[in-house]
């Protein structure tokens, strides 16, 4: 029996005798249902089986800090600059009218979910509603660059805001100087030197012990109860895996400390994860060196990655879905991009496009591998992205897309997309998703069938794979790139911590006579 029926922040009562309140936790009694499978030949043999877990989710929603590294880019301005604006309840005016403050393109802030059917209809709730979460408009931001510019004008420089929303920003912007940053000339392209006029000096372990001391000063100074940090600066070159250098995380502190090859990202990574502070990837170099997640679990910190999955590549994740899913076979994937920002002069060279163009390559692949009707062994659609830095277009990044498909008795589908993509503005909210969804889940705990003890997520913390390009999964997980998948993921667990039965979309209910 349920000791009270409590409400939770909001308008959502779950009445249900597995589920407690107390004040300081929600605790559900959940049956996880599973299928244990069997291949033995061609027979197939499937087992359900149940198990009795207990999520345990805290109330509190904690005062939260965000530290980017990369906070004078165009994606460190806009977010920095979108919270505000929501925060004080901007508007503003634009040829086509008065425009306001919004979140749209969070996924916890702007979409929705059933929690069922009422007398009246179905009955949708904003996600973020679901559990409590922290909200965008109370997080603290600090952070890093090599740039000096301060944020009011580094807003200036990324040409992303329309110009009177920047004017009624600007006096609170200015005051925001982004922190010394590492810079290791070698792992950015050329073309960024002249802006690294911001950078730290001394040995990388040094440099290390100056980004921890940031970060327990941005702690203290701004009284959050806890920090994320997340990289949003330039994309690096994918970095070497050497034995010896940045295999084990003994081995990657001493390569720090004898000042061998580690790149700034995976440096940033180490002094946050020293720091207990989660630290998230948005860009797509190989950041999480085995070390560098060996580290994280050795700590119990939640690390995430990898590279925002923003415009282009969250389409391929739909479309690539729908037309395998519905028995389509895609067999020629080729994707343009001409951008002219400056992460677009970043990647025009060589080794910080290839990371990118691995990034992007991936995504279809377990699609492409859930229907052997369609794929044979070790058979993938061409698959070809090419990037271009095109000056004029700046932040409004195109896209376009060709998808060819074989369909029935050899007919061929082409679907061709042209997408102006807004860049910053699409990878803002999804900083902000991020965000939201590590520190939720630094408030979950569950309890396994058998065990005394509760259990956070792993350190890698698969639940962002929604938000990323090349999701980081924990050592043997299957990688799930398909968006609605990862989107039920989220909102099954979610549920689960209600105590709820995951969404089936079945609405038998309706279908019988
Ligand atoms: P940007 O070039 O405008 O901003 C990057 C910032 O990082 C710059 O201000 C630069 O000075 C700074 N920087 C570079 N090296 C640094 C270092 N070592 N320490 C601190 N600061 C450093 O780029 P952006 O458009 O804001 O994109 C940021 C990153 O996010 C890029 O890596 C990009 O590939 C990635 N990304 C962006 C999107 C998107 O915008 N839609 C999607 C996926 C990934």
């Amino acid at each position: 029996p349920h000791q009270e029926t409590a409400t939770m922040p909001g308008i959502i009562t779950i009445d249900s005798p597995n589920v407690k309140y107390s004040d300081t936790h929600i605790e559900s009694q959940y049956s996880y249902q599973t299928t244990a499978v069997r291949r033995e030949g061609s027979t197939i043999t499937v087992s359900p089986a149940t198990h009795e877990m207990t999520f345990r989710t805290e109330r509190t929603v904690p005062r939260v800090g965000v530290m980017l590294v990369g906070w004078g880019g165009n994606n460190g301005s806009t977010v920095t600059a979108a919270v505000l604006a929501n925060r004080m309840g901007l508007s503003w005016t634009t040829k086509t009218g008065e425009k306001t403050a919004n979140y749209f393109g969070s996924l916890f802030q702007s979409s929705t979910v059933s929690l069922g059917m009422a007398p009246e209809g179905e009955v949708h709730v904003p996600f973020r509603d679901l559990l409590p979460m922290v909200h965008p408009d109370d997080i603290i931001f600090d952070g890093w660059d090599i740039s000096s510019m301060d944020l009011g004008r580094a807003m200036e420089r990324a040409q992303v805001l329309d110009w009177s929303l920047q004017e009624e920003l600007r006096p609170h912007m200015s005051s925001l100087k982004p922190r010394p940053s590492i810079f290791i000339p070698e792992f950015i392209a050329a073309n960024q030197e002249s802006r690294a006029d911001n950078v730290l000096s001394g040995t990388i372990a040094e440099q290390v012990e100056q980004i921890r001391a940031d970060i327990r000063d941005f702690w203290q100074s701004s009284g959050v109860d806890k920090v994320i940090v997340l990289w949003t600066a330039n994309t690096e070159r994918f970095c070497d895996l050497t034995p010896g250098v940045n295999d084990t995380a003994e081995n990657l502190l001493a390569t720090i400390q004898r000042g061998g090859e580690v790149s700034p990202s995976t440096l940033f990574a180490v002094a946050s994860i020293m720091e207990g502070c989660a630290y998230i990837n948005g860009a797509p170099q190989n950041t999480f060196v085995p070390g560098a997640v060996e580290l994280a679990v050795q700590k119990g910190v939640f690390i995430g990655g990898d590279d925002f999955k923003s415009g282009q590549t969250k389409i391929k994740s739909v479309l690539v879905d729908f037309l395998v899913s519905a028995g389509i076979k895609p067999t020629c994937i080729v994707s343009y991009n001409h951008l002219g920002n400056n992460d677009g002069m970043n990647l025009s060279a060589p080794q910080q496009f290839r990371s990118k163009e691995i990034s992007k390559s991936n995504v279809v692949d377990d699609m492409v591998q859930s229907n052997p009707i369609l794929f044979g062994p070790g058979e993938k659609p061409d698959h070809c992205v090419v990037i271009k830095y095109v000056p004029y277009v700046g932040d409004s990044k195109r896209a376009m897309d060709e998808y060819s498909s074989e369909i029935m008795m050899g007919g061929s589908n082409t679907i061709a997309l042209h997408n102006t993509c807004e860049d910053s503005l699409l990878a803002s909210p999804i900083i902000l998703d991020l965000v939201m969804m590590t520190e939720l889940c630094q408030r979950v705990q569950v309890r396994a069938p058998g065990e005394q003890d509760f259990q956070s997520f792993h350190s890698v913390l698969a639940l962002l794979s929604f938000f990323c390009k090349a999701p980081l999964m924990p050592p043997g997980a299957p990688l799930v790139n398909a968006f609605f998948r990862q989107r039920a993921a989220i909102e099954n667990i979610m549920r689960a911590c209600l105590g709820l039965p995951p969404q089936s979309n079945m609405q038998l209910e309706y279908k019988l006579q």
